[in-house]
């Protein structure tokens, strides 16, 4: 903390106090007990400290609970085990006795606008000085990495001591070095710092050439009677099972104050699920306009080519895979939607529905008017149409009855795509189930480009397309 008297007998840092308690070594607190912070380690070692002296323990903060790091079960169990909490107060200097301490002087602070982790700023107040009398201080404040070891080399490091790394690839500004977890997030978690390293093991295998295959991820598809089921549980108020805790009274010791749930109470809690991210529909349920839909599709997993342009030649060779797992698909009508905004306000995730989900037009006069995110789609005798509008540009993909081939079309490029692998749905007039394959039966230039075109787009608007056809052919669509 760099204050007078830190060096004083009686102060420790909150891990080495830690660690000599689990060690079962002697630990020196006196009576009355002072705990310098706000996160989980503090409250680990005010929770400690209570079981070690008779005396009062009290938590100083410089900020109010509200902003406290630690998890709030913690702070609670805390305050529950009648630890006190010094809010609003920053350590100004250690006052010692004959070289022990014998209290903290505080400076009372307020609180200013809020800074850029979103926490509102403390601001000592001049002259709100006071003292709280102590026999020992625990400082468990912000832990900083030692990074000495990489002086010299090219690796910067921010203003607060971490090491600067590309967030999706945790390369740092040194050629082949890669660092994640703590010491480039700060106290973070254990799983933020797996991630980090599958991301870098990825970036590696990557800089290696080396192909790297994400793992699949494995969707329970619902039946409609789970999903009946899981409707009528989201009806009612399930309470938490919570752990058996251990009698405040009890409380003296080391022994295990929060119990394991028990196989009964874990199943019971695992049955509360209300599987998310299997089946939201949230958006749907809120709309007063029914301007949001559900639409069911078959997981796909496609091999797309890859179209190329290079001097007026078009090829198509290598591969990239288009997949979709998730069978419940959400359709977004803008000609219902006075954009009320009620789908945003309770969307789980950080999701704009009317905005962020694809929007169908039912008019094609609307469509046209649309430069972003826009379909349309038409039915007719033959087949069925989608059409799809993005950066001013239109794009067109239709599917013939029962047939096994696509035709797309843009401002660049006319190719005919057979669906290969594709069962058929049986429908009679919907585009076919899913497909395993798209290839390229035949192409066109239309237009003269250089570089590459994605064939991920017709896939997506095969799809929809399909879903749609399947799922909500009810839906008035005009007829080509
Ligand atoms: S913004 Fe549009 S889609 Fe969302 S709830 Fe309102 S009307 Fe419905
Ligand atoms: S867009 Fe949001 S509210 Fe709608 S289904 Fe997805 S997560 Fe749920």
């Amino acid at each position: 903390m760099h204050i007078e008297g830190e060096e004083g007998e009686g102060v420790y840092d909150a891990l080495d106090f830690l660690n000599k308690v689990r060690r079962g070594e002697p630990v020196d607190l006196g009576s009355r007990v002072l705990v310098i912070g706000g996160g989980n380690s503090a409250m680990d070692a005010a929770r400690t400290a209570k079981r070690l002296t008779s005396g009062p323990v009290t938590v100083v903060y410089r900020r109010t609970r509200q902003e406290m790091p630690a998890i709030e079960e913690e702070i609670e169990e805390v305050l529950v085990e009648g630890i006190t909490l010094e809010e609003l107060a920053s350590p100004a200097r250690v006052i010692l006795k004959e070289g022990r301490v014998a209290a903290l002087e505080c400076i009372r602070n307020e609180l200013g606008e809020a800074g850029e982790d979103g926490r509102r700023k403390p601001i000592p107040i001049e002259g709100s000085e006071f003292e709280i009398e102590a026999d020992a201080i625990i400082m468990a404040i912000g832990q900083v990495p030692d990074v000495s070891f990489l002086d010299g080399s090219s690796v910067s490091l921010r203003k607060n001591g971490t090491i600067a790394a590309h967030p999706q690839t945790c390369l740092t500004g040194e050629k082949h070095t890669y660092a994640g977890g703590d010491v480039v997030r700060g106290p973070s978690t254990i799983i933020e710092a797996i991630a980090d390293g599958r991301r870098a093991a990825e970036a590696i295998c990557r800089e290696l050439g080396l192909e790297t295959v994400p793992p699949a991820v494995v969707l329970h598809c619902l039946s409609k009677e789970e999903i009946v089921s899981l409707k009528k549980t989201r009806a009612r108020k399930e309470p938490q099972n919570r752990a058996k805790m251990l009698p405040l009274e009890q409380r003296g010791g080391f022994d295990l104050v929060e119990e394991t749930l028990t196989e009964e109470a874990a199943l019971s809690e695992a049955a509360r699920c209300l599987q998310c991210s299997t089946f939201c529909d949230k958006c749907v349920e809120v709309c007063p306009n029914r301007a949001n839909y559900t639409y069911t599709i078959s997981p796909v997993v496609l091999r797309l080519p890859k179209v190329s342009c290079q001097q007026s030649k078009l090829t198509a060779k290598g591969e990239e895979v288009f997949r979709l797992d998730q069978t419940r698909q959400i359709i977004h009508i803008d000609d219902f939607c006075n954009e009320c905004g009620n789908c945003e306000t309770f969307c789980l995730h950080d999701g704009k529905p009317y905005l962020d989900k694809p929007r169908l037009f039912l008019r094609e006069s609307d469509f046209e008017l649309e430069e972003d995110n826009a379909f349309y789609v038409e039915r007719g005798a033959k087949g069925w149409t989608i059409r799809r509008r993005e950066g001013g540009k239109e794009a067109r993909l239709s599917v013939e009855n029962g047939g096994h081939e696509a035709l797309f079309e843009n401002d660049l490029l006319k190719i005919r795509i057979s669906t290969v692998g594709s069962p058929s749905s049986g429908s009679g007039r919907s585009p076919t189930n899913g497909p395993a394959d798209f290839q390229i039966k035949a192409m066109e230039m239309k237009k003269d480009f250089q570089g590459e075109f994605s064939l991920a787009g017709p896939a997506k608007m095969y799809v929809i397309l399909k879903g749609l056809s399947t799922s909500l052919a009810f839906l008035p669509f005009e007829e080509m």
